[in-house]
């Protein structure tokens, strides 16, 4: 019988979650769940130099605003726990040792002195088969030294023994036979001098005791996948191995390498999916959350990049995600990170919606801009009037701002060089004789006014439109009138008017 599917999304703590990251966690999902598996979130914080306080917390705040919350997890574990690296700390050794006393792994005394004089001695130093034999190991130590030595509790790494001069292969899902020559690796760490295991050492042994069919990663791992495979071989657990499948990166908009953070940076655009604040410099870096994203229309992105049905069709839902995702169907090529595209989604996520899906974000973003809402039937008219022209959530401020206050500012320069007494007049008519009971009847009366007083209608749309707004823009300006009613419509043209007069 098949293995049950049980994918792990296995992130260091480290600092901000890159959107690679996220859409790792994704294509792990959406495995899980076509396939009735479990999704599991394992911390991997054995690099205690790089941990960084509230990461960890801030990952998962990630994946449950992208909709794509874990199975198992630290904070609701299942039947493997526990989900953190370091609380697993104690049952790392024990391989480590068992991988020695097999031949395939040695211990290493060498001081970071000795290693820093090798480096010296020799150019692109690598510790490994050809330099091994001239180091401080159990391999070049006799017996008894290296029991003194352990007695002693002399500071000491384990190292795997990587054969020489042999071909690993593995089978990709995505890029097929995978082969490395072993004289190119070099003799990983496998347990820290501080009792830690190192991240290859404790990827496999979790990765077994989890159970974990299948291991969904960045193409940046590929060069690890080697060392990997020799353990799961050495440790006798090949029949239990995960299948591999090795995601392609996220590029650069210039297809010139793997997207950075600094990219973003430089280029304006957000990298991570949240906000993220180092907590030593306190340098906030702005997510696509902050940005204005859906979460949606974020996952929507990842998902296309490196992914496809197999047809043009370019909008899913995390449901239809879920019931389309096939690992056939992910290319092996990088795939190049658009920001402009990355806000079509957004775009197009946000004219699909209704009102009620859209009415917290756009509340949550009015409110910043010190606009309160009190009448949420009105909000969500608004929104549905406005949403086709917002690309991402502030721009509602902006699209909105004239519904729930008169305009501060007008664009004048649009309506001075052809204001009249006579444009006046008409507007005081007009707005004498207000009724607005829909926009195609104020519009009729609208333009019969002005007929009968002998105005083009299109003269006088303009510098109605910004009476209302203040700017030229917004939907249709018979909709907006009828939407601020009778008084806010008249109350505005007579106080336009005497700007434009003055
Ligand atoms: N801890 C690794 C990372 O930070 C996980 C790599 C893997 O999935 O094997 O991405």
């Amino acid at each position: 019988m098949d293995k049950k599917v049980r994918v792990r999304f296995a992130p260091s703590p480290t600092g901000g979650l890159h959107l690679g990251g996220v859409r790792t966690a994704l294509f792990n999902y959406l495995f899980a769940r076509k396939n009735n598996g479990t999704f599991v979130l394992r911390v991997e914080d054995t690099d205690q130099n790089r941990f960084v306080e509230g990461a960890e917390e801030y990952i998962v705040n990630c994946l449950n605003w992208c909709g794509i919350t874990p199975d198992e997890s630290p904070n609701n574990p299942g039947a493997y726990g526990p989900y953190r690296q370091s609380e697993r700390k104690p049952s790392y050794r024990k391989f480590a040792e068992q991988l020695i006393s097999d031949g395939y792994a040695y211990y290493a005394f060498d001081t970071t002195e000795d290693l820093d004089a090798k480096r010296k001695e020799i150019p692109n130093f690598q510790y490994g088969q050809a330099t091994r034999m001239q180091m401080r190991n159990s391999l070049t130590l006799t017996i008894s030294e290296v029991e003194e030595l352990l007695a002693a509790k002399t500071p000491h790494v384990i190292r795997i023994k990587v054969p020489t001069d042999e071909i690993v292969h593995f089978n990709d899902l995505i890029r097929g036979d995978v082969s490395f020559e072993t004289s190119l690796v070099d003799d990983k760490v496998l347990l820290k001098a501080d009792g830690m295991p190192t991240y290859h050492l404790a990827v496999v042994v979790d990765d077994k005791a989890m159970e974990i069919s299948h291991a969904f990663r960045g193409e940046e791992w590929l060069p690890s996948a080697p060392v990997h495979i020799l353990l799961w071989k050495y440790l006798g657990w090949e029949a239990d191995m995960p299948a591999w499948a090795h995601l392609p990166l996220i590029l650069k908009p210039d297809g010139h390498g793997k997207l950075s953070k600094r990219d973003g940076d430089r280029l304006g655009f957000p990298v991570y999916a949240m906000s993220w604040t180092d907590p030593k410099t306190g340098d906030v870096t702005k997510g696509f959350k902050e940005m204005g994203f859906m979460p949606e229309a974020f996952i929507n992105m990842l998902a296309l990049l490196g992914w496809n049905d197999g047809t043009d069709e370019e909008l899913f839902s995390l449901k239809e995600l879920e019931e389309k995702f096939s690992i056939e169907r992910i290319s092996k090529a990088g795939a190049k990170f658009d920001f402009e595209k990355a806000k079509w989604y957004n775009h197009e996520w946000i004219k699909s919606q209704g009102a009620e899906r859209l009415a917290a974000s756009v509340k949550a973003e009015l409110e910043k801009a010190g606009i309160e809402v009190e009448d949420d039937a009105f909000l969500s008219t608004v929104i549905d009037l406005i949403k086709d022209r917002c690309t991402l959530l502030p721009d509602f401020v902006a699209q909105s701002g004239y519904f729930f206050a008169s305009p501060a500012e007008y664009d004048v320069n649009s309506v001075k060089p052809k204001w009249t007494v006579e444009k006046a007049d008409f507007f005081k008519a007009f707005a004498g004789g207000l009724t607005l009971t829909d926009a195609v009847t104020a519009e009729a009366a609208f333009k019969a006014l002005a007929e009968e007083k002998g105005f083009k209608p299109g003269e006088l749309m303009l510098p109605f439109r910004i009476m209302l707004v203040g700017g030229k823009f917004g939907p249709g300006v018979f909709d907006i009138a009828v939407l601020l009613g009778v008084e806010e419509t008249k109350a505005r043209i007579v106080k336009a008017i005497a700007v434009f007069n003055s």
